[in-house]
Order: structure tokens, then C-alpha cells, then sequence
């Protein structure tokens, strides 16, 4: 039965093969309208958690439900869920447009191409979208992968680390683009292993540090806490 809680992760846990606990006993809920960022520094567990939520790999105990609807590895992916894994790969030589059309016939979602120009003006391209994709910044890249993302405009987008290898103004601009998203009643959640740019994109954050939650709540509550939090994100 569904209901209008966009995420509800409870007890989630996964160990590898090796032994190596990735994700131990994670629980936490995203409200419709949050963006919410999964922070944490490399190997906290992060990408396991949205490899789990996108029902890619399979949690050795807990449950992941998407407004309602429990999330099994092997189904059908939910329609309401647009994700993003780390580095689509486009056409370098066809323009961001042609690269988007391409994708969503490729992936058989002609009902992507409805939302095609809503999809492109919340990531705003502007006229680079005619463009060949070679000559685009990184963060033109970015927004055309979460552009793809958006496609069909899911109720919940999950991006694995959208803000990586973006310069300071890239960012802000991340921000604008989630918060546009998530303005309509869209849930958005994005990983990151820094906290200033969960502070200057995301609503609100759940704190990962060895595959457990260690803080959740509006962001800036998080960035209030202290700096003890800091200390989890020094990187070597
Ligand atoms: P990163 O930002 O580096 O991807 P992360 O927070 O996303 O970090 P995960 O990728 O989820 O972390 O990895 C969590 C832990 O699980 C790490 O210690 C990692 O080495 C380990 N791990 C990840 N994938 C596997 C695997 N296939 N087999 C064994 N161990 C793995």
C-alpha cells in the first residue's frame, strides 16, 4: 500500500563477502520536499546504501520502502525513482539534447519525452543543450547527467555524488537546480563526502561514518553541532 513518505530506511545492514560491514543497523526517513544529503567521508557507506535503495544489491537485514512500496532487488525498478550513478557516459561529439533523446528511446521511457523540456529548463543549460557535449565544463556535464535523471520527473531523484570535481560557483548553481526540483514537492537525495557542499545544497543531511548514522536532522542544525563532526570528514 503507498503512502506519501518518499523514503523509510530501517535497521539496514550489509556486509561484503570479505566480511567487511558496510552499512550496520541504518535507519532514517526523508519527508516529501527535502533535499537530503547522505554525507560521509569515503568508505562510510554511502554508495552501498544507494546501490541497496535502488535495489541494485540486496540488504542482509532491514527494510527500504519508496512511498510505501518495499524495495526488492530484481523487481522493476520504481518508476518514481530517477537515479543517477556517478558518471553516465554521453556522446562527446552529439549535443546534450540529441544525447538525452537518444537515452530515453535507448531506454524504451517515451514518456520521458513529455517532461524532456521541463527536465532541461530545471537544469538549465541554456543554449549550450545544442551544443556538442566536448565542449562542455564539468559542471555543464553534471547538470546534463541530473537533466537525465530528471527525465519522466520522478517523485524521488537519488544522485551519487552530483557536487564531485564542481568549482564553487558549479555548486551553487547543483543548488539551485535541487532546489527548483524539489520546490514542486519532489524529494531529492545526494551523497557527498563534504560538508560544506551538503551545507550549501541539501536541506537536510543523515551523517554516515563507518556505516552507521551518526547525526541526522536540517542541515543546519548538523553544521551547528559543532566541530567534533569535522573531524569525520578530515581526509587523508
Ligand atoms: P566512496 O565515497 O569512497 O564511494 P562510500 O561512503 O560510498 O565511499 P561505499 O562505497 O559504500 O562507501 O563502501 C563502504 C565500505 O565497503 C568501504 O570500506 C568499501 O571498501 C567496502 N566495499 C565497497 N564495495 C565492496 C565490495 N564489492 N566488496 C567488498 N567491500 C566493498
Amino acid at each position: 500500500r503507498g503512502t506519501d513518505v518518499p523514503l523509510e530506511i530501517t535497521g539496514l545492514t550489509k556486509a561484503y563477502k570479505n566480511g567487511h560491514l558496510a552499512v550496520a543497523d541504518l535507519s532514517f526517513r526523508v519527508e516529501k520536499g527535502q533535499v537530503l544529503g547522505l554525507l560521509g567521508p569515503n568508505g562510510a557507506g554511502k554508495t552501498t546504501t544507494l546501490r541497496m535503495l535502488m535495489g541494485l544489491i540486496r540488504p542482509d537485514s532491514g527494510e527500504i520502502r519508496i512511498f510505501g512500496h518495499r524495495v526488492t532487488p530484481g523487481a522493476p525498478v520504481l518508476a518514481r525513482l530517477g537515479s543517477f550513478v556517478e558518471g553516465p557516459g554521453f556522446l562527446p561529439h552529439l549535443s546534450g539534447r540529441d544525447n538525452l533523446d537518444l537515452y530515453w528511446r535507448a531506454t524504451g521511457r517515451p514518456a520521458a519525452e513529455a517532461h524532456l523540456e521541463e527536465a532541461l529548463a530545471i537544469a538549465d543549460l541554456g543554449p549550450a543543450l545544442d551544443r556538442a557535449v566536448r565542449t562542455y565544463s564539468q559542471g555543464m556535464r553534471q547538470r546534463l547527467a541530473i537533466a537525465q535523471a530528471m527525465l519522466g520527473l520522478p517523485d524521488l531523484l537519488v544522485l551519487d555524488e552530483p557536487t564531485n570535481g564542481l568549482d564553487p560557483p558549479q555548486i551553487r548553481e547543483m543548488r539551485e537546480v535541487l532546489v527548483r526540483y524539489a520546490a514542486a514537492g519532489r524529494t531529492v537525495i545526494v551523497s557527498s563526502h563534504l560538508l560544506a557542499e551538503v551545507e550549501q545544497t541539501c536541506t537536510h543531511a543523515v551523517v554516515m561514518a563507518g556505516g552507521r548514522r551518526v547525526a541526522a536532522g536540517p542541515v543546519a542544525d548538523i553544521v551547528g553541532s559543532g566541530r567534533r563532526l569535522e573531524d569525520a570528514f578530515l581526509e587523508i
